[in-house]
Order: C-alpha cells, then structure tokens, then sequence
C-alpha cells in the first residue's frame, strides 16, 4: 500500500520552524513584512491570497494588503510596486497571478525588485537558478523538494520525469531535481510515447493540468509521484492530475489532492520572505 505524503503536516513543521525564525528575528529588532498585491475579484485568487495572509499571521510576518478593484491600470500598478521596491521596510512583495487581461503580466514580474520577488518569477532569479547561484526558487517546485527530503526519498541518480514545462512548475523543478543529482527528463504536450518515458520514473512530478491524466498505465512499480494538478470536480471535490485509486497499489509514496504539494507553495512563500530579511 503506498504511503500519503502528508504535505500538511510536513508544511506545519516547516512554518513552525519559521515561527521560530521570526521571532529571532524580532529579538533583533527586524520585522517580516510582505506586501500582497491583489487586482480585481476573481475568487481563487481571493482564497489564495486569504490563505497566504492567514500563513503570515501564524508565523508572525507583517502582511500588508493592497487589494485593487480589476479597471486598475498598468501604469498605476507598476507605481505601486516601485513605490514598494523603494521602502525599507517591505521585504518581500508579492503580485497574485493571473492578473486582469490588460496588464502585461511580464513588464509586472520584471518590475519587483529581484531582491523582493519572493514568488521567484523575475528573469533574474529564474537565471540564478539556472547557473546554481543563490537566488528566490518558484515557491512550488521548492516545496516539492522539501516533501521530498523530509519524506526521506532519495533523489541522487535516480530517473525523475517531470510532465510540464510552465516557467513556474515545471521548468523550475527539472532544474532543482538536477541540482539534487536526480537524471531529469522534461515532457510536455509534444513528447512522444510518454506512457514510456513515465514508466522509467522513480520519481514522477505530474504538472501537466489535466484532471486524472495519469493512470497506472505511466507508473512504474514502486514510483514516488508528485501531483501537482490541482481540479475541481463536478462533484465539488478536489482532483489532482493522477488518478489516485488507480495509481495507489503502484506507487511507493503519492502526494494526495488537497493536502500534498498546495500547502508546501504558501511555506516555501513564507520561507522566501524571511530570507528576504536575512539576505
Ligand atoms: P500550465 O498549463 O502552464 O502547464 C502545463 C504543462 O503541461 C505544459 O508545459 C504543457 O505542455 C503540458 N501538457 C499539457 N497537456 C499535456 C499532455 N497531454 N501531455 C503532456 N504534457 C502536457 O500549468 P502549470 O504548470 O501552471 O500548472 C500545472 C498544474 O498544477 C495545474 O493543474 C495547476 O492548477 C497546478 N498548480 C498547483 C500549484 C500548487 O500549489 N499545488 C501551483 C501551481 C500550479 P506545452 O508546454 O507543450 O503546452
């Protein structure tokens, strides 16, 4: 039977950790603060920047809330994030994605100052990445090496596909798993024979936002998978891109959908923004 990785708990230890740091921190006489920036009223957005602010609290990091109604401008976006990339005393700013339709969502991301892009999404960091220099990983795929770790899988020479290529999952974590020493294959929706190519796996990360997608069929005995995908059901329950029931008598370890990869991204958020102070 496989064994759930339980990213709740891991992700509570971890902001446990950083409660602790926080509050070294405010011995020093230094402050944690993220300016969370959300424009417009779309509703999963508003439950992830409500998680993200309840995240803060807990840990004892000052969040400051900037909640913009949807007509704002490009222009009167980028000002306020200068204007946050100026005081001292915002660590860490934070932009809630997707952003309405007419504000380039690129000339925004580039605009936060590296040194506060907590998110990991400006070119700067992304390259620093790259090249194995110190920099803000993608929330998301650093919370899966976390599960990882503290879930005692080895990831040093062993083959890790990972399905999807987008700038803030799957990119990200191909790199990181290689950084780890893992044999990294990246597929996406022009690989071909991928059923082949995921059956090497022992480590599968399913980012691929395709409800169920993957069945036994892609794993191969013993795997560790990692779902990414996160769907809501007619049924309203949460799905991931893996079929679970099918998959689970496979598999050595599975994270589950909730309560797997999503709550790793808010901890490795808050653990960016305290290394924001610590530089
Ligand atoms: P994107 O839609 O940006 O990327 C999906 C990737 O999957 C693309 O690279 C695409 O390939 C590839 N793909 C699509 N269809 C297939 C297919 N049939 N076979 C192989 N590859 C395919 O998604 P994201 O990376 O942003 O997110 C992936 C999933 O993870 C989503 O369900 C999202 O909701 C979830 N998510 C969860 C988070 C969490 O905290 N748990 C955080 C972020 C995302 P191509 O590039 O060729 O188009």
């Amino acid at each position: 039977m496989a064994e759930l990785i339980d990213g709740k708990k891991i992700s509570t230890d971890i902001k446990d950790e950083l409660k602790e740091e926080v509050s070294k921190l405010k011995a020093e006489g230094r402050e944690v603060t993220l300016a969370v920036i959300l424009v417009g009223d779309d509703p999963a957005s508003a439950v992830y920047v409500k998680n993200k602010k309840k995240a803060c609290e807990y840990i004892g990091i000052k969040s400051l809330s900037y909640e913009l109604p949807a007509e704002t401008t490009e222009d009167e976006l980028l000002e306020l994030i200068e204007k946050l990339n100026g005081d001292d005393t915002v660590n860490g700013i934070l932009v809630q994605l997707p952003l309405p339709r007419h504000i380039d969502e690129k000339k925004v991301i580039r605009t936060i100052s590296p040194k506060k892009d907590v998110d990991g999404f400006h070119p700067e960091n992304v390259g620093a990445l790259l090249i194995g220099e110190p920099g803000f990983v993608s929330c998301t795929p650093a919370g899966i090496i976390e599960l990882l770790k503290r879930s005692n899988v080895e990831i040093e020479g062993k083959e890790c596909v990972v399905i999807g290529r987008s700038n803030i999952v799957g990119k990200p974590m191909g790199v990181l798993l290689l950084r780890e020493n893992g044999t990294v294959t990246i597929a996406h929706s022009r690989t071909k024979n991928l059923k082949e190519i995921c059956k090497r796996a022992d480590i599968l990360v399913a980012a691929v936002g395709k409800p169920k997608m993957i069945t036994a069929e892609y794993i191969k005995e013993g795997a560790v998978v990692i779902d990414v995908g996160i769907h809501r059901m007619d049924n309203g329950k949460l799905c991931g891109d893996v079929d679970l029931d099918d998959v689970e008598s496979h598999v050595s370890k599975i994270t589950p959908v909730p309560g797997g990869v999503g709550p790793m991204t808010i901890a490795m958020l808050m653990y960016n923004c305290i290394a924001s102070v610590r530089g």
